[in-house]
Parts: C-alpha cells; sequence; structure tokens
C-alpha cells in the first residue's frame, strides 16, 4: 500500500524532532506537525466526516494548509485545493462539482465561499487567520485525538486539483494515493543521496498546484526535510530566506528566476547553500538560466509535467545529467514517447537540440504521450474527456500532454510549444517559444511573450509583448530588425507592444488567451 499518509508517518517515525515546517521564525517538529494532523483528523471524523470526503483547502502557502492535507487523508478524505486568488465565480464550480463538505479558508476569503455556499454540500466552512461570520476558526475547529490512519489503497483518490480545459469549466483530475506517493518518492531521488533529513525546501511554488504540492511539499516531509512555506512571491524575500536559513532546495516557475536576475542588487545574493535549484511549469528561456548561473554557484535544473501527472514526468538531474533547453530524460518507472496524430511513434532526433535554422520543426516533432503509476485515474465524472486524453495501446494507458516535443537519441525530451499555442501565419507554422527564446537574449528585455492575432490577410499574425528593463531603451523597429536578421522571415513579430508587466497565472504561465483577448482574439484558453 502506498498510502501519501503513511510515507509521511514514517517520516514522524525516523525523524520525530526534526523540524517539518519552518514559518515565520517558528518550528514546528515532526512529532508537533503530526499531533496537528491527529487532530484535525479527529475533527472530521467527530463530525461524521472521513472516506472519500471532500475537503477543500483555499488557502495560501501557510501552515494549515499542510496540517489540514495530512489530515484530511489520514481521515481518509480527499483534498480538494483552490487557488486563493480565486473569487466567488469560480469557486462555487469547483466546490458544486466535488461536492466539498467542508472548506478550510482564510478569513478574508470566507466571504467569497458565503456567496456560494447555497449552491453547495458544504457543511462546514473553517478559518484561518481570524474570525469570520459562518466560519468557525481552526483552533475552535480541532479536537485532540491521535486516529489510525485510515486505510487508504493505491487506487483511492487523494487529492482532486482542477485544471483549465480547452473549453468549458475547469475539470476535477482524480489523482490517487498511488499517483502522488509514487511521484513524491520519484522527486525524492532526483539528487545525489536523494532528500535527506537535513534539507531545507523553499516553499514558494503555491500549495495548491500539484508542482508546490508534490514535488517541493511532499518530498519534503516523506524524508524528514524541513519545509519553509511562504505566502507568495517576492525576490528579495525569498533570497533573504535562502540565505538567513541556508535553504538547500529551491523549486520555482522561470519567472521567479528571471525575477531574481533582475534585481537591482542581483550580484550581491548569496545562494551558495542550495544543492538543487529545480524549474519547471513553463520552459525556461536559455538565456535566463544562462544569466543565473553566471551570477551564481548553483545550475538549474529543468523538470516537466502537468496536474494529471501529479506531476513530474521528465527532469534534467544531476544524476542523470542534463542538456540545457531540454525538459530532461523520464523520471524512473514512467515512460514517455512522441507520438503523430496517428499514435505512430515519431523516431528520435541525433543528439542534442536541434538547430532550428536548419530543421522543420514540424518534422520531428509531434504530441509528448506519457504512462505510468502517476497517471491520474481520471477527470472526475467526464467520461468525454477521458475518452479524448487517453490512448491505449500495447497493454498500456497512454496520456495525452497536449505538448508538442521531440526526444534525441540519448532520452533527452525538448519542449517546442503547447499544441495550441502554436501560430499559423499565412500557412506557415510558428511556435511562439521559439520567438521568446530570442527575444530573452536582447539585453534590454527583461520579460516577453509572442501570441497570434487575429488578421485578415495571414489568418494570425505574430505579435511580441515585451518588458524592457529599467535602463532599456529598445524600439518596436529595433525588435523587428533584430528577429529579421535571426529568424525566417515569416517568424518575426509585425507588431511589438512595450507593456509594464505580462499576466501571468501564480503558477508563473503567461495567460496568452488574455493577450490574444486584448488583441481582439478570442479567448480561447491558456
Ligand atoms: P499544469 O497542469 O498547470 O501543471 O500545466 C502543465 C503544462 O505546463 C504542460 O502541459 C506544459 O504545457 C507546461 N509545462 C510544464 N513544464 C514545462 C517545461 N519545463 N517546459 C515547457 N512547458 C512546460
Amino acid at each position: 500500500m502506498t498510502n501519501l499518509v503513511t510515507n509521511v508517518a514514517a517520516a514522524v517515525e525516523a525523524h520525530g524532532d526534526n523540524t517539518a515546517i519552518g514559518f515565520q521564525g517558528s518550528d514546528t517538529s515532526y512529532e508537533e506537525f503530526w499531533g496537528q494532523t491527529g487532530a484535525f483528523a479527529t475533527a472530521l471524523e467527530e463530525r461524521g466526516l472521513g472516506e472519500d470526503d471532500r475537503v477543500a483547502l483555499y488557502l495560501p502557502n501557510v501552515p494549515p494548509f499542510l496540517i489540514a492535507f495530512h489530515g484530511t487523508l489520514r481521515a481518509g478524505g480527499v483534498v480538494v485545493p483552490m487557488n486563493p486568488q480565486y473569487k466567488a465565480r469560480e469557486i462555487g464550480h469547483l466546490l458544486d462539482d466535488s461536492g466539498a463538505k467542508v472548506v478550510v479558508a482564510l478569513a478574508d476569503l470566507v466571504p467569497f465561499v458565503d456567496e456560494v455556499r447555497d449552491e453547495t454540500d458544504v457543511e462546514h466552512v473553517v478559518s484561518i487567520g481570524g474570525d469570520a461570520e459562518g466560519a468557525t476558526p481552526f483552533e475552535e475547529f480541532l479536537e485532540p485525538g491521535d486516529p489510525e490512519i485510515t486505510e487508504r489503497d493505491d487506487d483511492d483518490d487523494a487529492v482532486q486539483p482542477y485544471t483549465s480545459g480547452t473549453t468549458g469549466q475547469p475539470k476535477g483530475v482524480q489523482l490517487t494515493h498511488g499517483n502522488l506517493a509514487s511521484n513524491a518518492n520519484a522527486a525524492s531521488k532526483l539528487i545525489p543521496d536523494g532528500i535527506r533529513p537535513d534539507d531545507k525546501t523553499l516553499g514558494v511554488l503555491p500549495l495548491f498546484h500539484i508542482y508546490g504540492m508534490t514535488v517541493v511539499m511532499n518530498a519534503s516531509l516523506f524524508n524528514g526535510a524541513t519545509y519553509y512555506p511562504m505566502a507568495s512571491w517576492d525576490a528579495q524575500e525569498a533570497v533573504s530566506l535562502i540565505e538567513d536559513e541556508a535553504l538547500t532546495i529551491m523549486h520555482g516557475v522561470p519567472a521567479m528566476y528571471n525575477d531574481v536576475i533582475n534585481q537591482p542588487d542581483a550580484e550581491t545574493f548569496d545562494m551558495s547553500s542550495l544543492r538543487l535549484c529545480g524549474v519547471g511549469g513553463s520552459g525556461i528561456p536559455v538565456e535566463v538560466l544562462r544569466q543565473f548561473e553566471e551570477l551564481y554557484e548553483p545550475k538549474i535544473y529543468e523538470g516537466y509535467g502537468l496536474t494529471e501527472t501529479s506531476p513530474i514526468t521528465h527532469f534534467n538531474s544531476p544524476i542523470e545529467g542534463r542538456r540545457v533547453g531540454s525538459i530532461g530524460k523520464t523520471v524512473p518507472g514512467v515512460d514517455s514517447k512522441v507520438v503523430t496524430e496517428s499514435f505512430d511513434e515519431v523516431p528520435p532526433t541525433e543528439e542534442g537540440p536541434v538547430d532550428e535554422e536548419d530543421v522543420e520543426l514540424h518534422e520531428i516533432t509531434g504530441e509528448i504521450v506519457v504512462a505510468g503509476p502517476n497517471v491520474m485515474k481520471g477527470y472526475y465524472g467526464l467520461p468525454e474527456a477521458n475518452e479524448e486524453a487517453f490512448t491505449e495501446e500495447g497493454g498500456r494507458r497512454w496520456f495525452h500532454t497536449g505538448d508538442i516535443g521531440y526526444r534525441d537519441e540519448d532520452g533527452f525530451f525538448y519542449v517546442v510549444d503547447r499544441e495550441k499555442h502554436m501560430i499559423v501565419t499565412g500557412g506557415y507554422n510558428v511556435y511562439p517559444r521559439e520567438v521568446e527564446e530570442l527575444l530573452f537574449e536582447h539585453p534590454d528585455v527583461a520579460d516577453a511573450a509572442v501570441a497570434g492575432i487575429p488578421d485578415e490577410r495571414r489568418g494570425e499574425t505574430i505579435k511580441a509583448f515585451i518588458v524592457r528593463t529599467p535602463d532599456g531603451d529598445v524600439t518596436e523597429e529595433e525588435i523587428k530588425e533584430y528577429c529579421l536578421t535571426n529568424l525566417a522571415e515569416y517568424k518575426h513579430p509585425r507588431e511589438v507592444e512595450f507593456v509594464q508587466e505580462l499576466p501571468r497565472t501564480t503558477t508563473g504561465k503567461v495567460q496568452k488567451f488574455k493577450l490574444r483577448e486584448q488583441n481582439g482574439g478570442t479567448a480561447g484558453d491558456e
């Protein structure tokens, strides 16, 4: 049995005195943490809740998230994480669809729950960080107790995050104990000696998102390491925490690393305590990685995954080696290949990233599909979406990632772009990522995104959205000229807009649908 909770219980047994959570100068030991999860599990059980009941967490990264998460699982329940940036309308769908009976929310967010409560099965609202009308404060909700861990099998549901799809409402992703425990264990073994009890992890990736939940929080808790929650991203604060506590593991999205190197005092930061810097969620521009490594000792290791795959499927690791620009090799236990629309395997390219000058990308790329113990049971209550998401072949259940990429002979995979981000302009296919990589190399560019906007003549035309560096003064004409000199003519942006910042999700993805929407396109999706 691979239960998410038994893995943590083993860490409590082996490292009870270690600090599990370090938050704003106060430490919680593994023993204490275990006691708190017992009190949360008891609170649920005494209210007649337990197996398969959904408990929604509407919280930023604060210690009660970890307590409610593992307390719910200990009672046999299922966690529904919700982005604390969501408003009433957005959580209404999640609560209704999941049938959540309990919501643990930041006090300030309780009014949003109240707005939709009538349309849901919510029985209890628990508030964190203050009182709120209609809610029980967290401390009052807890009940003393040390219950047995409820038995859960590998294929019993554990967490149900929501992910936005191409159409309609966000879909619930059924992740089982087997999915999540196998992936947190795989994530634990990506550095030499694995994650150790003396490791200290920066907990800035949001816990409601699968990357922060599995690769950062659970991998830390499975191994007796210390998790340092940060409720929101701030480059200066994150760096101070790394320096003051001598953190050893950092995972971030590319925008965070880009933010660090763009701080005015970036060259004074001491990052030498970090023995792993991981990045994922979207591709890190090669130039950002290069600049970071010029400034600091640690190297950045890029990985790849999706909510549906718990998440990590590919990783560049200090053990397996890395190739800059690649998402790495498949992690142990996971299989992956690149397929055509008719599910024929696309043969690997020669070693290393291809030179995009010489190769037409569409000739060597296909959709990346994956199979393994980390792949979700399915979308909750959506048989048609499941039909589309999987292909049965060779006795395996392959999940379609929707990402276009290729694989080289050494087993390194490369993501070219999201299938749905591809721009078709005048009959040519252009992957925005390729143009973005070039823009990041320009000294006056601090951040950049490229999207297709409607154009009568070409169908779509390429537009670049650029954040200039503080003293950058590059002009629209110069950007166009720069792209024309370095790329095939049809790939250059015909329009350039300078912006203060790019719209991003809390997990660092540029919200291209917003850029398209603001430019006369249909929203589509991300
Ligand atoms: P999510 O379900 O929010 O985790 O988003 C999953 C998507 O993030 C994938 O399908 C990719 O499009 C994107 N993604 C994650 N990691 C990478 C990466 N290293 N390079 C490019 N895209 C990535």
